[in-house]
């Protein structure tokens, strides 16, 4: 899909990469052994390292290293066995070290790519540049106190996932499918909980502008740590038509960092973009650099989970799901496991159906979440067998699921003791027919003259008085004949 920003004289396009920060998951910090927990007390989990004591040496956390080769092979990366840890020298009072340890030149993970699907059914390959290892800052905290700024160092080391774009998104849906997907995998893979709103994952957008057809690149703004998929394609948005103003009015844009101001939709200017040069970043002389084995990457290529993309085109396959209901049921790996379990053995068609239809509308009204719901997956199999088999009508199905919901009830139980069962017994059906058309003889009358829209109220007629448990095509069929003879 072609998005681009019209003006009275051109049209522009957007040049966009992505940098996201994502924080791994792991019981300690990347170079110490304190605790990563989030939502301790202010400053409880922090080592010396952490708080930049002189004299403390850093050691590697394995599982931080795990993690990180995990997520590479989840992006289809290359994974480098030989990757060194680098010193990004910069003062901030959430850095005591005053550097961070990261990766700079030779990071863990080289190129990849990740398949994103767009509203309009096509689909685009997005590639990914590289993913370094790093350790996160402190966190600052302003809003306490009018004039004092207090620092939260259980952060302060934390292992981080830096993973690098190309510039290749077009619009910002396309940036904002991204992130979603780039969630979703991090999140099947367990290396990252991809909270946004929590900071475990934040993005920085890269943006400029260009002409259409026009070749290279233009001067980029940089839109810092933006915390939802919805503002990261805000910022997108109203920076790119920033400077097509500003280009349009004969300035120029000159490479700077901005954030993005939630209350306005706006990117503020922060400061001229720092350079690497800026960073001064050497070698970290107090680790080795980072060999890895092949045998130890096959050992965890093997160990992956099945990712979103083959769980969809499997989905797809083997229970006939249209794309876009496969795209729902495989967003998460929860939602995706209780359909599998509720759809083993039934339609899956079906099944899928009742769970993206009344079940999720149901959850979403009573605020449950998956795990909180009282019906369990193999439940909603049986409600489809019982309508497939013309046990109960899909008008009872309805009241069942309401009481599955309520009783956690399986709906085998519920339709037996509240005797819900169908009738399709036709000499049953008949007599009730028998009984709405003598009782009912101006209507017939008014039938049988040509008023033949009454048919729907005599269907009504019967269906009530059988409380809602006549088979409805057998309604149809008995009540034809007797009217029509
Ligand atoms: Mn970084």
């Amino acid at each position: 899909m072609t998005y681009t920003i019209k003006t009275e004289k051109n049209e522009w396009e957007i040049v966009c990469g992505l940098e996201i920060h994502c924080q791994i998951i792991s019981k300690s910090k990347i170079f110490s052994g304190a605790s990563t927990e989030f939502g301790d007390d202010a400053n409880e989990n922090v080592s010396f390292i952490d708080a930049g004591m002189p004299g403390m040496l850093p050691v590697l956390n394995k599982e931080c290293v795990r993690q990180a080769v995990k997520t590479g092979l989840g992006l289809n990366a290359q994974i480098n066995k030989h990757s060194v840890f680098s010193r990004k020298n910069y003062f901030y009072a959430d850095q005591p070290n005053g550097y961070q340890i990261t990766q700079y030149e030779y990071p863990i993970v080289g190129k990849g790519n990740v398949k994103i699907d767009l509203s309009d059914g096509t689909s685009k390959n997005i590639g990914i540049t590289r993913i370094h290892i790093e350790q996160d800052a402190a966190k600052s905290i302003h809003d306490l106190n009018p004039k004092k700024t207090y620092v939260d160092f259980n952060r302060a080391g934390v292992g981080l996932m830096e993973i690098v774009t190309e510039p290749d998104f077009r619009s910002p849906e396309e940036a904002g499918a991204f992130l979603k997907k780039l969630r979703s995998i991090v999140r099947y893979l367990g290396t990252c909980d991809g909270n946004m709103d929590e900071g475990s994952m934040r993005c920085d957008a890269s943006i400029s502008v260009r002409l259409k057809g026009e070749q290279g690149l233009r001067e980029r703004a940089e839109v810092k740590n933006v915390n939802s998929v919805k503002f990261a394609m805000q910022a997108i948005e109203s920076e790119a038509k920033r400077q097509v103003e500003v280009y349009e009015q004969g300035g120029t844009i000159e490479q700077q960092t901005c954030r993005f101001d939630q209350a306005t939709g706006q990117t503020k200017f922060m400061r001229k973009k720092e350079y690497a040069d800026d960073y001064r970043y050497f070698p970290e002389p107090d680790l080795p650099p980072l060999d890895l084995t092949d045998e130890y990457i096959e050992n965890i290529r093997a160990q992956m989970v099945e990712l979103p993309d083959a769980k969809k085109e499997r989905f797809m396959r083997d229970f006939n799901l249209t794309a876009y209901d496969a795209d729902l049921l495989t967003e998460s790996r929860e939602t995706a496991d209780f359909f599998e379990k509720a759809a083993k053995g039934h339609d899956g068609k079906k099944v899928a159906n009742w769970i993206l239809g009344d079940f999720f509308a149901r959850l979403n009204a009573d605020k449950l979440t998956l795990e909180q719901s009282p019906i369990k997956p193999e439940m909603i199999g049986q409600l489809v067998d019982l309508i497939t088999n013309n046990t109960i009508s899909g008008k009872i199905a309805k009241d069942v699921f309401a009481l599955m919901f309520e009783t956690g009830q399986s709906p085998i139980k519920i339709v037996e003791e509240k005797g819900l069962k169908q009738v399709t017994d036709s000499s049953q059906i008949e007599k009730i027919v028998d009984e709405v058309i003598a009782s009912n003889a101006d209507n017939l009358a008014a039938y049988k003259s040509g008023k033949t829209n009454l048919f729907g109220w005599f269907v009504g007629q019967v269906m009530k008085a059988s409380k809602g448990s006549a088979n409805p095509q057998m309604v149809n069929q008995l009540l034809k004949d007797k009217l029509d003879k």
